[in-house]
């Protein structure tokens, strides 16, 4: 799933993973996690995060590498927040080489969209589950009870930076995977169930399209 930060990729990764019993792998999720169990990934992946830029591609091509090879993603899985680099993208495709065709899709949205929602969205300090936008700092997280915070990198000195890296690494990716019949594009600026829906119809479409397609 591809799309800035802000677009909705966890929201929706999640809803229609759950819808299709795949697991949603989000490597931003992963990361925090290292960065709570205070393991080496996690120390050295702080710093980068805290200041909104990208952690290196040998290291969250070798997680990917490793999640995707666990036995719960052999049937699909959602993957949000990864790719983010063109080398990342290269690596994902050998990564695929023996499987079914990725399908890829971009949610857009305005980017004064963006920062609005960036600076209005909470997460669970203690679960680190994302709330809705607009869900108020320090009420109770749905999940678990624990309180909301901001998240340390939706301040806006770092939002501002986190859609410049952006822009100069990611958004290369749309033109990388544009050429694909398994490519599709949707519209992030709608309400959260609507783009669901697209988005659903989307991999649909997508999925026709890979019939006959590896990689
Ligand atoms: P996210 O929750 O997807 O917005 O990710 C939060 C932060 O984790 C990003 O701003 C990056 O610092 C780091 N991160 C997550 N995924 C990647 C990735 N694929 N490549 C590099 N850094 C990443």
């Amino acid at each position: 799933m591809l799309g800035p930060p802000g677009a909705g990729k966890g929201t929706q990764a999640e809803r229609f993973a759950k819808a299709r019993d795949i697991p949603r792998i989000s490597t931003g999720d992963i990361l925090r996690d290292a960065v709570h169990a205070k393991t080496d990934i996690g120390l050295r992946a702080k710093a980068i995060m805290d200041r909104g830029e990208l952690v290196g591609d040998d290291v969250m091509i070798g997680i990917v590498n490793e999640r995707l090879g666990r036995n719960d993603a052999v049937n699909g899985f959602v993957l949000d927040g990864f790719p983010r680099t063109v080398a990342q993208a290269s690596a994902l495709d050998g990564i695929m080489s023996k499987r079914d065709p990725l399908i890829v899709v971009d949610i857009v949205v305005p980017e004064d969209e963006l920062v609005r929602r960036l600076g209005t969205r909470s997460i669970c300090r203690l679960c680190g589950t994302g709330a809705s936008v607009g869900s108020t700092v320090g009420a109770a997280c749905a999940k678990c009870g624990g309180p909301l915070v901001q998240r340390a990198d939706d301040n806006q000195a770092i939002v501002i930076e986190r859609l410049k890296v952006y822009h100069r690494q990611s958004e290369p990716l749309v033109e990388y995977y544009r050429i694909r019949p398994t490519f599709r594009s949707i519209d992030g600026a709608q309400s959260p169930d609507r783009v669901a829906a697209d988005l659903a119809a989307a991999i649909e479409a997508a999925g026709r399209g890979a019939v006959g397609v590896r990689g």
